[in-house]
């Protein structure tokens, strides 16, 4: 068995088990170890005491060892030779060091000749030390830091449970991590509060010697379908993106930059790595504290869970009625996405923002004026660079999947 990841290689993968008739494979987890505790107290965040989150008023949401080497062993098995495993929260930190120390010593016992295994971990980055950094190295962990930018945006809306931000931190967790030389990404959620400063971004994200940066806009809506202030307009986010290519395409080699990757993979004609330019939504899913599943971590609520991994087995929960349901609310067509130019790359975006303001999976994606004017102004330029760097059409390959 051997241990891939890091930056470098993308974690690429051959096409899995789509043969015809068989179900869509599952192809990575997203795993929450302490569901959706959290040791901050961001003001946008939408996994914290949500209203339809099944588990808010249960105490001790931890994973328990037996359900992590139930997990283990289980999803080995299912998707040899290539096993991705992807940790959030909450803060999967707060499992605590052994809880993933014995995730790999399971890994180990359970994997088998040939296999492959990948391990990524999103975090605030505030608990991480030489220890973490330890783990990290030695099998080869894929980091993503939590951090919106310079000190007084990413104070603006990410608060520790004093009410007081958490910028100096972070930065320190990022200080350790590159001292003990791990690679790591950044992922920036844009709010209100740094969405007209794409330039400054990233400027910031380049001064601490970051190569790859992932933007995440917010959307978030009140009952009657307000945008809640921190949430940014699509024309924000389309301006927001346009700077950013332009600013980044001098760096494009040595740079990366999510959304731009995506489109250069699509253009490529390989399967992207963020789950809201695929077809259908069904490349990975969430696996909750207690093995509870569900199709995507957006709809961590009771009426799409899609089973347990200690009663059910992988092929069962890959089979389940609600899973090919959930996956095919992406393909309700919506008229404009039927004749647009930028379908084969976007696929309607993703059923989130269709659902977010009304509730309703077959509306237009709230940002889709923001897809538009990225496509028109990068779709050009990285096609070209794609044709340049291959010269040819690859076979399509899968990486690790997540809206992330
Ligand atoms: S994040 Fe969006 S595109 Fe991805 S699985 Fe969830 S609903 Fe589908
Ligand atoms: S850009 Fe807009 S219209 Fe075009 S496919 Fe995407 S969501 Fe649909």
């Amino acid at each position: 068995m051997a241990y891939t990841g890091g930056m470098g290689d993308g974690a690429h993968f051959p096409i899995l088990g789509t043969e015809p008739g068989a179900a869509p494979r599952i192809s990575s987890l997203l795993i929450k170890p302490v569901s959706a505790v959290c040791n901050l107290d961001c003001v946008y965040c939408f996994y914290l005491d949500r209203e339809a989150d099944p588990y808010k008023s249960l105490p001790g949401r931890r994973m328990t060892l037996e359900t992590l080497e139930r997990l283990v062993d289980g999803y080995l098995f299912y998707s040899y030779p290539v096993s991705i495993f992807a940790f959030q929260g909450g803060e999967p930190t707060l499992a605590g060091l052994p809880f993933f120390e014995k995730l790999v010593e399971f890994q180990q016992h359970y994997g088998r000749n040939g296999q492959s295994v990948s391990n990524a971990i999103q975090t605030n980055g505030i608990l991480l030390d030489d220890a973490w950094c330890a783990l990290f190295m030695q099998y080869n962990w894929l980091v993503g830091i939590s951090i919106d930018g310079p000190e007084e945006v990413h104070d603006a809306y990410r608060f520790n449970k004093a009410g007081r931000g958490t910028w100096r931190q972070v930065i320190r967790g990022i200080e350790t991590l590159q001292r003990n030389r791990v690679e790591f990404n950044v992922l920036c959620v844009l709010s209100q509060a740094n969405v007209e400063k794409p330039r400054e971004l990233y400027r910031f994200f380049r001064s601490l010697g970051i190569q790859y940066i992932q933007y995440i806009p917010l959307a978030e809506f009140d009952r009657d379908g307000n945008p809640l202030p921190f949430t940014i307009t699509p024309e924000q986010y389309g301006r927001f993106l346009c700077e950013t290519f332009d600013v980044w395409w001098p760096d494009r080699r040595k740079v990366r930059i999510r959304f731009f990757d995506n489109i250069a993979e699509a253009l490529a004609g390989r399967k992207p790595g963020s789950c809201t330019m695929h077809e259908t939504c069904d490349s990975y899913v969430v696996v909750e504290y207690n093995g509870d599943v569900y199709p995507c971590d957006f709809f961590v609520e009771s009426g799409w869970k899609l089973g347990n991994i200690l009663v059910d087995s992988w092929p069962e929960i890959a089979r389940r009625q609600r899973r090919y349901q959930f996956a095919s609310k992406k393909t309700i067509a919506h008229p404009e996405c039927q004749v647009c130019e930028y379908q084969s790359i976007c696929h309607g975006g993703c059923p989130k923002f269709r659902h977010g303001p009304h509730r309703r999976f077959e509306d237009l994606d709230y940002f889709c004026a923001a897809y538009k004017m990225i496509y028109a102004r990068a779709v050009g330029p990285l096609k070209r660079e794609v044709e340049k760097i291959l010269g040819r059409a690859p076979a399509p390959e899968l990486e690790a999947v997540s809206p992330y």
